[in-house]
């Protein structure tokens, strides 16, 4: 199995209330090698957060007082734990649970029950994914470009006009993939299975609404360049094969 700590043990923070999940997933991280904290409700959750910035956070969404959402949401609004990446658990009746979390910036899901073993690939993934190690297909330690755009796909860290952008985990996968795929159009079918890894048997079934929340956020934070996120009616969504080929305000000016 791939083991990623790099250095020393991954640190991980486990907020649950059912004791006996939070002892079961201590117990498994542990075992694979990493430094857990577990910790039984939101607010020691955003209290531990900021004693120790952890690598993982795996938060279950039903919590006492402050919900799993609730902190989440605190995470992301916060510049300091922006982009801690989230494994959610979340109950298996509600399928929508899947989509809101991922709207708010949640990283992966693990519906309840799940394996042992399902958990720890996940964690593995993830841990992966943010520290931008080159997945087989894509390869890493390249940088991407567009104009004054750029992706340090190894690195993690996107500039435009010399300023780095400050995008979540997802926003950052988004982006990546479709420059890496620069003048295709990719449906939000394959966004989902790409940007979010999630199966696509699984990704056909998905509010599309997500994709689409994420791409207005991530062109949001792009300025004048978001425009290069070209909507195709109908399809999805495409970079644009020219982008950065001219001067992004003034496109109707001949140089
Ligand atoms: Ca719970």
């Amino acid at each position: 199995m791939h083991r990623d700590k790099p250095g020393r043990a991954a640190r991980i923070l486990v907020v649950e209330d059912e004791a006996e999940i939070a002892a079961l997933v201590a117990y498994q991280l542990t075992r694979e090698g990493y430094r857990v904290e577990t910790v039984a409700n939101g607010a020691a959750a955003l209290d531990a957060l900021r004693r120790e910035e952890p690598d993982l956070l795996v938060l279950d969404r039903m919590l006492p007082e402050v919900s799993g959402d609730e902190v989440l949401q605190a995470i992301r609004s916060d510049p300091a734990t922006l982009t801690i990446p989230v494994l959610v658990l979340t109950a298996k009746r509600e399928q929508q649970d899947r989509i809101a979390g991922l709207e708010l910036g949640a990283d992966d899901y693990l519906t309840k029950p799940f394996s042992p073993r399902e958990l720890v690939l996940r964690v593995d993934a993830i841990l992966r994914r943010a520290h931008g190690e080159p997945r087989p297909v894509a390869g890493g330690g390249r940088i991407l470009r567009a104009g004054s755009l750029r992706v340090d796909v190894a690195a993690h860290i996107v500039t435009l006009d010399g300023e780095e952008l400050n995008l979540t985990p997802t926003e950052f996968r988004l982006l990546r993939t479709l420059m890496e795929r620069r003048g295709r159009t990719q449906t939000r079918g394959q966004l989902l299975s790409e940007a979010w890894q999630i199966d696509s048997s699984v990704a056909d079934r998905l509010s599309t609404r997500t994709v689409d929340m994420h791409v207005r956020r991530l062109r949001g934070k792009m300025g004048a360049a978001g425009e290069w996120i070209e909507t195709v009616r109908g399809f999805g969504y495409r970079f644009q094969a020219s982008a950065g080929a001219q001067p992004r305000r003034s496109r109707q000016s001949s140089l």
